[in-house]
């Protein structure tokens, strides 16, 4: 039977690059299928038309809508540990180090980073409209749910260690060597104006809430408005497409490269073939050792000694063996030269 026309090499290159592409067309499918609900989604701004809006829907209840507003506390609001001055709703403090080690297949230094510690606060906090005669409040449920928090960097630190010489030999001996340590801290700044993609819901007691879709949709909650977000969305899903066909044009390659080869493998076998049926022909014409002057001993096939020698090897040219002793070769190499026998020609002698 035929050996497959693929490597196990080629294979595992088609594999991977087809179930890559698949993953990426899923992700890129994931995120258009939030964008599109994202754009179906009812488009607010934090007023006072919100509380008659919502008893007019069925449950009081608007399933999936885009809200803008203003951020404020509905406590006491946290104090930035940096900035004293700035307030926020959400807090994260991340102490990371950072180190090198040693990689000995590349023969570098690679950097690596590692979470020391990380504390998130929040208070519960409320989005108000921007113009300050409006009085309703839209209470944000459960922000932490949200697909991403929406803060921004107010402080960043990075310390340099203090190395001494023995350090330093430690340091090449296991192989690690500190870099650093980053402390940040980043809030959701008292005022600052963003935008809630989630449930709207009027509770019973007359407060409004925003809370994470109960359908299992995204919730966001995104500094700045509903466009950035989509836009930023509709990158990384042509992003995600983008990759999904580079992958899947990498299988069709590999499988044009396996197809054109086995080809090609085809083609010269059924030339060997025509050569070895043409050189048949030859000897089957032959029926007795030609009569010729010369001394028959440089003429014999040098293998079995007895038939006239009838092919020419090629590409190295020898004239050693018979039909039947080159049809015996355990392999396509020239008996005397150890070359690969690329074609053969028969040998007239006239
Ligand atoms: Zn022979
Ligand atoms: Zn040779």
């Amino acid at each position: 039977m035929d050996a497959l026309p693929v490597t196990s090499g080629e294979l595992l290159c088609l594999g991977s690059s087809l179930a890559f592409s698949a993953l990426f067309y899923y992700l890129h499918r994931k995120k258009a299928r939030a964008l599109a609900r994202i754009q179906e989604a009812p488009k607010l701004q934090v007023d006072d038309t919100l509380s008659d809006r919502l008893s007019a829907t069925s449950g009081q209840c608007l399933h999936y809508v885009a809200l803008e507003g203003i951020v404020l506390p509905a406590k006491a609001a946290l104090s930035s540990q940096h900035h004293e001055e700035l307030q926020g709703v959400i807090q994260k403090l991340v102490l990371k180090e950072h180190r090198l080690i040693w990689n000995s297949l590349a023969r570098s230094w690679n950097e690596s980073e590692r979470v020391v510690s990380e504390q998130v606060y929040t208070v519960p906090f409320v989005l108000a409209s921007p113009t300050a005669e409006a009085v309703t409040r839209v209470s944000v449920e459960s922000p932490l749910r949200a697909v991403q928090l929406p803060l921004e960097t107010v402080y960043e630190h990075f310390q340099h260690p203090t190395h001494g010489f023995k350090d330093l030999i430690g340091h090449y001996l296991s192989g690690e060597k500190p870099k650093g340590l980053l402390e940040t801290e980043e809030m959701l700044r008292v005022g600052a104006s963003l935008t809630g993609i989630g449930e709207l819901a009027l509770h019973p007691d007359g407060a409004i809430h925003l809370q994470p879709p109960t359908d299992g949709s995204n919730y966001f909650l995104h500094l700045g408005d509903w466009q950035t977000l989509l836009a930023e969305m509709e990158s990384v899903s042509s992003l995600w497409k983008g990759a999904a066909v580079l992958c899947g044009l990498a299988g069709v390659a590999v499988i044009l490269y396996a197809l054109c080869r086995a080809y090609q493998q085809c083609r010269h076998k059924q030339e060997q073939e025509e050569q070895r049926q043409e050189l048949e022909t030859v000897w089957c014409s032959r029926d007795s050792p030609p009569e010729s002057g010369e001394d028959p001993a440089e003429n014999t096939c040098t293998i079995c000694l007895t038939e006239p020698r009838e092919c020419v090897l090629l590409d190295c040219g020898h004239v050693c063996c018979c039909f039947r002793c080159f049809e015996a070769l355990p392999s396509r190499t020239c008996p005397i030269c150890r070359r690969p026998i690329d074609r053969v020609v028969p040998l007239y002698q006239a």
